[in-house]
């Protein structure tokens, strides 16, 4: 059998200051339980990690977190277009290359659906739609 650990014992933890496995020190106990460690190299106190397991999970954390990003992206194009949509004033208007668009008018695509007219160039203009800008051609001058 293993000897039991206690406070004061040295115990390899993952550290959140030097992000590596480490020897550490245990300062406080709940029972069996690790819940505080003192890390010996950067002297940090911190909740007890397992290594191996933390490693996993902190990797299916970081998994989450840029799925939550990209799904927050998307987000913001919609809540850009809604407020577009909610703002804007006048008729939706076919698009039709031939015509010379303003900011702010709405556009309805026959492919895209209905999109707000964020800015115009020469001969195109920037055009959001629900799901990302696109630059279409327009008669702008
Ligand atoms: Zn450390």
């Amino acid at each position: 059998m293993d000897k039991k650990l206690s406070a004061g014992d040295d115990v390899d933890s993952y550290c959140t200051r030097c992000r590596l496995d480490l020897g550490h020190i245990i300062i406080a106990m709940i029972g069996d339980k690790i819940v505080k460690v003192k890390c010996k190299t950067c002297g940090s106190t911190h909740t007890f990690r397992s290594t191996g397991v933390s490693r996993i999970s902190s990797t299916v954390r970081r998994t989450g977190a840029s799925e939550r990003k990209a799904t927050s992206m998307v987000a913001t194009i919609e809540a850009v277009w809604q407020a577009g949509i909610a703002e804007a004033r006048g008729p939706e208007v076919p698009y039709n290359m031939g015509i010379a668009f303003k900011v702010g008018d709405i556009i309805g695509h026959s492919v895209f659906g209905k999109g707000i007219v964020q800015r115009t160039e020469f001969r195109k203009c920037l055009v959001i739609f629900r799901d990302k800008e696109r630059m279409l051609v327009s008669s702008n001058t």
